[in-house]
């Protein structure tokens, strides 16, 4: 790319790609292929000796893939990226890199309901257990850190509550106890903020919300900061032990600061198999383009929804970082200041069943289990997303019974508060 230091928009639009060398198409073509043809005997064997980079079969790498995980890598500024088939297939491979049976790693107690299932059951399945702590208490991590901790794991901004974390003060603590800050910024995106500048080591991201941006296609990605070292404690064998199947070499030896990438690549993904589709990696990158116009629309959106909401009588309270008087805004003005992000929360006054009637009366708002969409969503988190957690799981959470959660969409402003207006008026 020509310019010396572009600026965030123009990688969006610009970093990973380049006309396709061998018919000048300018869009990154759709390589619809599951395998790629070797020059000759050598070239097969260095390939798969990981001598030489290059692409074998789709499961492990696809061009199409590549300027994905290229073009988030630089928005996150990262060294390196691993795009897979959603964000739960990421934070599999990411732990599956990290953890062996018997380890732990402390997480956030107030996560995507999906991660507190998959860090609860999936991951006790093999013998890696989760140990929750409280975000308001960084404290609370370190309490929970012992010699088989393996990582530290916190949302940047918070779903379902909307809410930011103090990233530095927890990357101290884990790089003091000499752990790795596993960050997951699908809420906010590398637009508002890039959680490796804070002290975060790895960024993993549901590419199913704000980067794909337009809810038609699952993905996932994570992100290698180049920052961790992970020779130094004999806890990461994957990484820093000699792999047999590769001729003995170290992962952190020949790969340096994307050592962690590669081994979640051709340890993990190679093993376990989630990969993106060539055309899921292309509908992604395409809505990447606009990610920068995108979510300063849905920031200022749900901005003028949230103070809409927080004057309307049938309103009981609304959990907006971006107003003034949250308590959270200091820390978004720090670590967000372009905004608070598009998904919020708000309780309505006569709790579950007055919830559940509200919803019913939206027209303009689609009722649905996803965020991050170009149209604004809603949902009542207790009866769906959090609906296997405990109650008391769920208002750890922020997402108790009387809670409902949208994300605001890129409409006319007005036109989503007329809708939430018609709706609260039916609410009796
Ligand atoms: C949706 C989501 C995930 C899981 O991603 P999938 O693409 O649905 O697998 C993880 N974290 C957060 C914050 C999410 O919103």
């Amino acid at each position: 790319m020509s310019p010396l230091n572009p600026g965030f928009s123009t990688l969006a639009v610009h970093a990973g790609a380049a006309p396709d060398p061998t018919t000048g198409a300018r869009a990154t073509p759709i390589y619809q292929t599951t395998s790629f043809v070797f020059n000759d005997a050598d070239h097969a064997a260095a390939l798969f000796g990981l001598q030489q980079f290059g692409n074998i079969y789709t499961r492990i790498m696809n061009p199409t893939q590549a300027v994905l995980e290229e073009r988030v890598a630089a928005l996150e500024g990262g060294t390196a990226a691993l795009a897979v088939a959603s964000g739960h297939a990421a934070q599999m491979l990411i732990f599956h890199t990290i953890m062996q049976p018997g380890a732990n790693f402390v997480a956030a107690r107030r996560l995507y309901g999906g991660s507190i299932n998959q860090f609860g059951h999936a991951f006790k399945n093999f013998d890696w257990h989760v140990r929750w702590a409280d975000t308001d208490d960084p404290a609370s991590f370190e309490a929970a850190i012992d010699d088989e901790t393996r990582a530290i794991f916190i949302e940047s901004l918070a779903n379902p509550g909307g809410t930011f974390v103090d990233i530095s003060a927890i990357a101290d603590i884990a790089h003091r106890r000499g752990l790795p800050l596993i960050v997951d910024n699908t809420m906010a995106s590398p637009y508002l903020l890039r959680p490796l500048e804070h002290g975060a080591d790895i960024i993993v991201h549901s590419l199913t919300k704000f980067l794909g941006g337009h809810g038609n296609s699952m993905g996932g990605i994570l992100v290698d900061g180049g920052t961790f070292d992970w020779s130094k404690s004999g806890k990461y064998p994957m990484v820093s032990e000699p792999r047999p199947e590769y001729g003995g070499i170290v992962l952190h030896e020949t790969f340096g600061n994307i050592a962690f990438a590669i081994a979640a690549r051709v340890l993990g993904l190679r093993d376990l198999g989630p990969a993106i589709s060539p055309f899921n990696a292309f509908m992604i990158q395409t809505g990447i383009e606009t990610l920068p116009l995108r979510m300063q629309k849905h920031c200022d959106n749900a901005l003028e929804v949230a103070r809409w909401l927080k004057q309307h009588p049938k309103i009981a309270w609304v959990n907006y970082a971006g107003l003034e008087d949250d308590p959270n805004h200091l820390l978004q003005q720090h670590y967000s200041p372009k905004g608070a992000g598009s998904v919020f929360t708000f309780g309505i006054r006569g709790g579950y069943e007055a919830g559940k009637n509200f919803v019913e009366g939206l027209q303009l708002f689609s009722h649905l289990a996803n965020i991050g969409d170009t149209r604004s969503l809603v949902i009542h988190p207790a009866s769906t997303t959090h609906r296997q957690l405990t109650e008391e799981q769920q208002i750890a959470a922020g997402a108790g019974p009387d809670v409902v959660r949208l994300s605001i969409g890129i409409e006319d402003a007005a036109d989503i508060i007329a809708d939430l207006d018609q709706a609260l008026a039916k609410v009796t």
